[in-house]
């Protein structure tokens, strides 16, 4: 099976692509930023004989990443011109996008020496609490920075240990805490804010590249034998404690931009407006939001189209197409009468899909922790290790440079 490359020139113009307003002209030609931003180029995207006025075009007489720029935002328009079209031209560029083999392996070759140094960057950004009375206690940063490390390990303890030395000898903690204390730390209530600020920051590199995002749920078990519940209703022997992570991520790069965690047996409609304002919040120029038929209500609705998003939600089967209100009837004749193009969007929720699934596979879909607090926070450093990872993918297919606090709201 050939599996499609993209060259250097190529993921450049996907970056272009992505970050900036490609303007096309009555006569066809388009005016293509260059990738600095400083400077425009005018390209002609004639199939069969290209042109761009840039200097690598000038050498070369062949395809630059401008051309290519534009090649990438016609192949988008069949997208939304198109019917039957649109899933498959979206996914070819998509898998290409994904398929990036060169700059996927390189970003894992190098990836544990980003992920300390972009996770030291981050907790350094946190301020400090006033130390009040009692003994001095480590900064929340070295707290922070250990924990998150742990996570992202995934080792145990005593392997664990010589990490964290590693990482004090360069500098990354300031003081070297006890291994087998990290799960302690956990159970501080005072952590979850900072965890929730960090991994808003987290995403703000990829600001600039995420306007699609989608929504969903899913369950983390944790070690907790739920014993009562068997003693009380009898018989369902195995039954596990679970937590439930809410999120929302941008659908091109799988960042989270926003969580919520909460028991097992909440549903999720009701957290879909507290991710969305913190997906906003968080300085996101949001379009459109996919997220499955859990989430369809007319306020969910509402929020959606308040920040200047388009919602596709599918409409329970046994919906009334009018209740009141513009937004509603809307959505519901779109759903139903131009169904091709709705799912041609709604597609796109599979991504939020794909980040439970990585972040399960690859830091674990147990919480080790046994009280709630400290499984929040557990739960939290999954995803903030997760962010890292996804900033550090962008570094090589997008250069990203991520500067976390610059632009964090
Ligand atoms: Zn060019």
């Amino acid at each position: 099976m050939s599996t499609p490359q993209l060259s250097e020139r190529e993921s450049k113009a996907l970056a272009i692509a992505t970050h900036t307003n490609l303007v096309r002209k009555p006569n066809n030609t388009w005016i293509v930023p260059s990738q600095s931003g400083a400077k425009t180029y005018t390209v002609n995207p004639d199939p069969e004989s290209p042109f761009c006025d840039c200097p690598d075009f000038e050498f070369r007489r062949a395809r630059c990443k401008h051309i290519y720029a534009v090649e990438i935002v016609l192949k988008r328009e069949i997208v939304t011109v198109g019917q039957t079209q649109t899933v498959t031209e979206t996914l070819t560029v998509k898998q290409k996008y994904t398929q990036d083999w060169p700059s996927y392996n390189k970003a894992q070759q190098n990836e544990k020496a980003h992920f300390i140094e972009f996770l030291h960057q981050l907790c350094s950004g946190i301020e400090e609490p006033i130390q009040t009375k009692g003994r001095p206690r480590l900064p929340l940063a070295d707290i922070i920075f250990a924990a998150t490390y742990k996570t992202y390990t995934m080792v145990s303890a005593r392997r664990f240990a010589s990490d964290l030395r590693d990482a004090l000898a360069k500098g990354y903690i300031s003081k070297l805490p006890s291994y087998n204390s990290i799960f302690d730390y956990f159970q501080m209530e005072s952590l979850t804010p900072y965890l929730r600020q960090l991994i808003a920051a987290s995403a703000t590199p990829l600001k600039s590249i995420e306007t699609e995002f989608a929504v969903d749920s899913s369950g983390f078990s944790t070690t907790n034998y739920v014993r009562w519940f068997s003693v009380k209703y009898g018989g369902t022997e195995d039954w596990h404690d679970w937590v439930k992570m809410h999120l929302m991520c941008g659908v091109k790069t799988h960042v989270v931009t926003s969580v919520e965690i909460s028991r097992a047996t909440k549903h999720d409609s009701p957290f879909y407006k507290p991710l969305l304002q913190q997906t906003a919040k968080a300085g996101f120029n949001m379009q459109e939001i996919s997220a499955d038929k859990g989430y369809i209500s007319m306020k969910n609705l509402q929020t959606t189209i308040d920040h200047g998003a388009v919602p596709f939600i599918p409409f329970k089967s046994n919906t009334q197409p009018d209740r009141g209100t513009d937004v509603w009837s809307k959505m519901f004749h779109f759903y139903n009468f131009k169904r091709e193009e709705f799912l041609a969007h709604y597609h796109k929720r599979s991504n939020v899909e794909s980040v439970f699934q990585m972040i399960k596979s690859k830091f674990g879909e147990k919480l080790r922790s046994k009280n709630e607090t400290a499984q929040v926070n557990e739960a939290l450093t999954k995803v903030l290790a997760h962010n890292l990872c996804v900033v550090i993918q962008s570094l090589y297919e997008l250069n990203i440079t991520p500067e976390f606090w610059s632009e964090a709201a």
